[in-house]
């Protein structure tokens, strides 16, 4: 759903400025397209990715499941929020089929708040959409499938 930056959330403004701001770091010397992303944790700890391409085209990262795998190397607690940022041609930009079983891994709630920034040319916020998680991913195999 589109929203206003007025309708963000104290925390899905803190994640979507941490994204704008971990993106220039994506390494997406191959694709030219930087993604930074930054989650929240249920303690209120924010963890951030971005993408990292290899030479060899197989080793790439996405921000999404940087921004989780951090979140996981540095806490237990599950994800409230998570926030991404892109300069995409797409009216929306939304996260790869992998990225969301990612995320579904580790989503505290399954209509946690994923938040989507595209950004226009000059990096400046052009729309947010904000997306219930299991929108994007529903009757998602989880966990609790093998009986976590
Ligand atoms: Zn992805």
């Amino acid at each position: 759903m589109l929203i206003r930056e007025s309708d963000l959330t104290p925390i899905e403004r803190r994640l979507v400025d941490e994204a704008m701001r971990i993106r220039p770091r994506a390494y997406a010397v191959y694709s030219n397209y930087r993604v930074g992303a930054a989650v929240a944790d249920a303690n209120g700890g924010i963890h951030v990715g971005a993408n990292m391409e290899g030479a060899d085209y197989t080793l790439t990262v996405h921000a999404e499941q940087h921004a989780m795998n951090a979140m996981r190397l540095a806490t237990d607690a599950k994800a409230v929020a998570l926030a991404f940022a892109v300069e995409s041609p797409a009216e929306s930009p939304s996260p790869c089929g992998v990225c969301r079983q990612r995320i579904r891994e580790f989503a505290a709630d399954l209509k946690m708040p994923i938040v989507a920034v595209s950004l226009a040319p000059d990096l400046t916020i052009a729309r947010l959409h904000r997306y219930a998680f299991d929108y994007l991913l529903p009757h998602s195999f989880g966990p609790e499938n093998l009986g976590k």
